[in-house]
């Protein structure tokens, strides 16, 4: 490309960063390199170094830069799944007899990997209300290794200070993940605030388009970036060629998305403040949010993620959720599609019972990027 005189936009990177013209036939977009072995030129002459797909493969290695670039890291790496990432890393920075503090309103699956799986590998964990960095350091004991944040949380929408944990983690000599996956790197960069390594479910936001299942990470230090590598390698739970070049195009269109996300569910919100059977609202735009403050300081804008309660307790909530018609009654969340869900029953059962449990009269909306009045019209019939 060209040379630059000043730091390039975040939607010139996503759209150009690991993504030159193919230097054979000058395709402007990369090919999807579906293949898993390469030719050798002599016994180790490796062209590019790709030797096998596992290892590397040229269309997740332009989505890997880019990712890197996106939110400012050493290393990207792309994976199967965001659970599959989270794994990898857990597993690589963690060994039997550590421990880590974990928040206490998780994605369910990443709290269900703590709980169900790295338990029996004689992983630790605690749970803290990470919004209150105090009770971050509470939980910290001598074999701390990794503090864990989501932010904003799922499916709450709970903010957690990540300058001021960093502090705290690395003053325990601990490193700290956030899971970017709510906002993006669009609306918040980690890792300028000082986390060490930020997670993200590539199926949500980052692909856009509920067209693909995937997982990133990306390290701060290029160290750490290495040892992540290897055990990709080692591991195997890498993005498929396919897999990477959807989630590297709707990267493309990620800054207009979460503009119009954001934007979206601000008319949303407005519509439940209005409305008589909404009973609580969980957003971080409103300044009732407890920690809208630090919101305001660390994202750009508040994404298009919203949950709230209605009178009348779970089937009230449930049946809000059958009502809804242009909002899709689904899982998942962060697509072009208006989404509506019950967490209690449907995303987060896996937490039911636990210190994670989710209230039984919450209902949580991905606000898409459909024209806002029919959003807002959909939303007031379900709910009346
Ligand atoms: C979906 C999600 C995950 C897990 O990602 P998968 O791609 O479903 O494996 C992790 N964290 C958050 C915040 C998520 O929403």
């Amino acid at each position: 490309m060209t040379d630059h005189q000043h730091p390039q936009g975040f939607e010139t990177i996503a759209i150009h960063a690991g993504q030159e013209a193919d230097p054979v036939t000058g395709a402007v977009v990369p090919p999807i390199y579906q293949v898993s072995t390469y030719k050798q030129d002599g016994v180790g002459g490796l062209r590019g170094g790709y030797e096998y797909s596992r290892s590397a493969n040229p269309t997740r290695t332009a989505l890997e830069e880019c990712l890197a670039a996106l939110e400012g890291g050493q290393r990207g790496l792309a994976f199967a799944s965001g659970l599959a990432a989270e794994d990898t890393l857990l597993r690589t920075i963690l060994k039997p007899g550590d421990h880590i503090v974990i928040p206490n309103d998780a994605y369910g699956g990443t709290f269900r990997l703590f709980n169900k799986v790295l338990t029996r590998w004689g992983i630790s964990f605690d749970v803290a209300d990470t919004q209150h960095p105090e009770q971050v350091r509470a939980a910290i004991k001598p074999n701390t290794k990794a503090v864990w944040v989501e932010t904003p949380s799922n499916p709450l929408l709970g903010i957690t200070d990540i300058a001021a944990v960093a502090q705290v983690a690395h003053a325990a000599g601990a490193l700290l993940v956030v899971d970017n996956t709510f906002a993006s790197p669009y609306l918040q960069q980690p890792l300028a605030l000082g986390a060490d390594v930020v997670v993200h479910s590539t199926t949500k936001y980052m692909g856009g388009h509920s067209d693909v299942v995937g997982g990133a990470l990306v390290a701060a230090d290029a160290g750490l970036g290495e040892e992540l590598a290897y055990h990709q390698n080692a591991m195997g739970a890498v993005a498929g060629p396919f897999d990477s070049w959807l989630v590297l195009r709707g990267i493309k269109t990620l800054g207009v998305r979460m503009d119009r996300h954001s934007a979206n569910a601000e008319q949303i919100v407005a519509l439940l403040r209005r409305h008589p059977k909404v009973t609580k609202i969980y957003y971080p735009g409103l300044v009732e949010h407890a920690n809208h403050e630090v919101a305001a300081k660390q994202m750009k804008a508040f994404g298009g993620m919203v949950s709230f309660c209605v009178e009348g307790g779970e089937q009230a909530a449930v049946e809000v959720c059958n009502r809804a018609k242009l909002f899709t009654l689904g899982e998942s969340l962060g697509g072009v599609e208006s989404l509506i869900e019950h967490p209690g029953r449907m995303t987060h059962a896996s937490v039911a019972g636990s210190l994670l449990e989710v209230p039984a009269d919450l209902v949580r909306v991905s606000v898409g990027i459909e024209s806002a009045d029919d959003l807002v019209a959909d939303l007031a019939q379900a709910l009346d």
